[in-house]
């Protein structure tokens, strides 16, 4: 449904007849205000970017002075942009696998106003001060909406942690296993243990690939008597099962286990697991939070809509580590989300990309390269490997489409819609600003907030294929999917950034910023 706009047509930040509005309005019958959903209007200063009020009523136009700009969106719902705490842009040095330009633009389809990027898959990853300060420059006017960036912890880089808060990281994340690349290698305990020390009063957070080879040996104590030696492939190696047998979920418990067993060298810090994916870790993560461990997970959108019974043969468009589980974890998942004080408090993409040749998928599973009558470059040649779980990238790409992803999934699951609308709010906005420590401008459409705006049409419906998948490599396990929800108009700071309908104008240019003012305080516990 149309929305009926008045005002100027061309996005309010391109100026008409020289006469710039110091505010631009946008209403609708229903958004998601103070964590219900009502009808709201909402003014933001295109001097500031910032919201300058809400109201929680459809005001008219008449009520503003004349000419300035005002949408009424009714009845689609105007949700603050979204959040994602978890993406892989890989720039620069992978370009080919994904960037700033085309990462970003992915983003803004989907109502995703602002991405934290991962410190690695980028060369050099962002472990030292010089290595973000490359990074920053590959960014620089190539962002459609905000980007943060989080630091590194590899072995021995200890003395560049604080310079890289004072830089504006907006956190820190390393690896119990091996990463995949070989400039992000994993950190043992002692490392882990030297990290906290160095950082247990800083105001940062502290996040974990948690998958950890279980030990083998019997000297390791009680902890881990239920672990399962690592498992060698037991089948053909395109089987998805083959794949989820080798890495069980004794992989991510063991993990955490160890994660937790470190945390009182910093009992303030918080801690946070990223990718949940085993539901045989939430007891313990429960456990630590009673007991006062300031740790929290987020999960994925591929983990609470894919499920392993489900791959095909060879779909390695589906492999990520850890790995999507069977529909009964999914379902377990979705239980914790609902649980009083979940431990799991944020959902984010881990879009995670590379060239589809790295994917090594068999001819028929759309994304292949030689389908297109292309040959790829590496891995793939003469049928060697294609389709092989284990030797093809492990990734999901999926930024920009989350928002649609969970919608269509609580649909399935025939949610309460109002309920829902509320929940993805806190999930992917409220709780995903929180844990990187941008509550006080991110995540609410509240006053003083950056005036980020996803208008979003729960009832249109669109198939994934290339023309919506705007990350540069088009290869995806969505695609084909039909999804249920469309962000149908993003806004940053009061700028219309993209429309469904209308793309990103053929005047536009990015207007994203680099979010670097480094974080103030400790964060507070995040809220359920
Ligand atoms: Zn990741």
């Amino acid at each position: 449904m149309a929305p009926h706009a008045t005002g100027t047509a061309t996005p309010p930040h391109v100026p008409a007849n020289n006469d710039v509005s110091k505010i631009t309005v946008l209403t609708s019958s229903r958004a998601v205000v103070n964590e219900r959903l009502t009808p709201a209007t909402i003014v933001i200063s295109t001097i500031t970017g910032k919201i300058t009020s809400v109201s929680e009523s459809v005001l008219p136009s008449s009520d503003f002075p004349q000419g300035t700009p005002y949408t009424d969106y009714s009845p689609a719902v105007l949700l603050p942009g979204l959040v994602d705490a978890h993406v892989h842009l890989n720039e620069p040095g992978r370009t080919e696998w994904e960037g700033f330009w085309t990462g970003t633009k992915a983003a803004a389809f989907g109502g995703v106003t602002t991405v934290i990027d991962m410190p690695l898959n980028a060369i050099p990853p962002t472990t030292t001060v010089a290595g973000m300060k490359e990074k920053l420059a590959a960014a620089q006017g190539k962002c459609w909406v905000d980007v943060g960036f989080y630091g590194g912890i590899v072995p021995g880089n200890v003395s560049e942690l604080k310079p890289l808060i004072h830089e504006g990281v907006r956190g820190f994340k390393g690896f119990l296993i091996d990463s995949g690349v070989e400039e992000f290698p994993a950190v043992s305990s002692q490392d882990i243990a030297k990290v906290f020390e160095e950082l247990a009063e800083e105001p940062t957070t502290v996040m974990f690939h948690a998958e950890m080879i279980p030990p083998v040996t019997k000297s390791v104590g009680d902890d881990v008597q239920w672990s399962q030696p690592p498992l060698v492939p037991t089948g053909p190696l395109d089987t998805y099962q083959t794949f989820l047998d080798s890495r069980p979920s004794s992989f991510e418990t063991y993990a955490i286990l160890e994660i937790l067993s470190l945390a009182h060298l910093a009992p303030k810090l918080p801690l946070h697991i990223v990718h949940l994916s085993a539901i045989e870790a939430i007891p313990m993560l429960r456990d630590a939070r009673a007991k006062g461990v300031n740790v929290t997970a987020e999960t994925c959108f591929h983990y609470l809509s894919l499920a392993a019974e489900s791959i095909q043969t060879g779909d390695t468009r589906h492999k990520c580590c850890p790995p999507i589980r069977s529909q009964a974890n999914q379902d377990g998942l979705w239980d914790e989300m609902y649980e009083e004080d979940s431990v799991i408090k944020t959902i984010v993409s881990d879009h995670s990309p590379c060239t589809p040749d790295l994917k090594l998928l068999p001819s028929h599973v759309p994304g292949n390269l030689e389908a297109k009558g292309k040959t790829a470059s590496c891995g793939a040649q003469n049928g060697e490997g294609k389709g092989d779980f284990f030797s093809a990238w492990g990734g999901i790409s999926s930024v920009g489409l989350g928002l649609s992803i969970l919608w269509t999934e609580a649909s399935r699951r025939e949610l309460d819609p109002e309920t829902t609308l509320v929940d993805l709010v806190r999930w992917c906005c409220v709780n995903t600003a929180l844990q990187v420590g941008l509550e006080g401008s991110k995540g609410a459409l509240k006053v003083g907030m950056d005036g980020d705006v996803a208008v979003f049409d729960p009832e249109a419906e669109f198939e994934v294929e290339p023309s919506k998948m705007l990350f540069r490599n088009k290869c995806s396990p969505y695609q084909g999917k039909v999804l249920k929800g469309v962000a149908k108009a993003t806004w940053l700071r009061g700028r219309l950034v993209h429309e469904r309908d209308g793309g990103f104008g053929a005047e536009a240019v990015p207007g994203g910023q680099l979010l670097l003012e480094p974080r103030k305080k400790v964060n507070a516990k995040v809220k359920a």
